[in-house]
């Protein structure tokens, strides 16, 4: 099997993310992909907009949204675990909308643990392997994102870029 790996791009920064995330994907395009999709912070809120199809369906479902924030995190997707659909596109995230995650790559035992979740009353958006993650991280989180993902990581098999953010993370930008 080939190992097609799309792309994932984060921004924290002190200009506004999604002109960086955007100007990203596009860099990206060579690379393949059926879908895209960005999620971006503001004060506690988070804005997420995905598209089937080309950074420039992407672009037009954004055009006179007003999403501005400087934390923002951004996927092109390669779908191997689920068709390519918007319900399916990155980023995806937990049942509370706090944990929002992309991945490239494959979680190879994403059904157990899909079942263990399930089984706890996690309600899943996509039939992706990914989603798996974000309610992983929410299942076991102790305030701290990177303890909690350092957590989940050790219950995957399989190969994982990431990029995640809690939705009330504080921001820390240095000059
Ligand atoms: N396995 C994930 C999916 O199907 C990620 C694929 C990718 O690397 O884009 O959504």
């Amino acid at each position: 099997m080939g190992a097609v790996m799309c792309g994932i791009i984060g921004y924290l920064g002190k200009n506004n993310a999604l002109p960086v995330l955007l100007d990203g994907l596009r860099r990206l395009e060579y690379r393949g992909y059926d879908s895209a999709g960005v999620a971006i912070q503001n004060n506690g809120n988070v804005a997420a907009v995905k598209a089937v199809g080309k950074i420039k369906e992407l672009e037009n479902k954004i055009a006179g949204k007003n999403i501005a924030g400087k934390l923002g995190i951004a996927h092109t997707r390669w779908a191997t675990h689920g068709k390519p659909s918007e319900a399916n596109a990155h980023p995806h995230t937990d049942c509370a909308g706090e944990v929002w995650l992309v991945h490239n790559g494959i979680i190879e035992n994403y059904q157990p643990l899909k079942k263990h979740l399930e089984s706890r009353g996690h309600k899943f958006q996509s039939e992706t392997d990914t989603e798996v993650l974000p309610h992983l991280i929410e299942d076991l989180y102790n305030g701290n994102l990177t303890e909690t993902l350092q957590k989940v990581l050790k219950l995957l098999k399989g190969t994982y870029g990431l990029a995640a953010f809690h939705r009330a993370a504080p921001l820390i930008i240095r000059d």
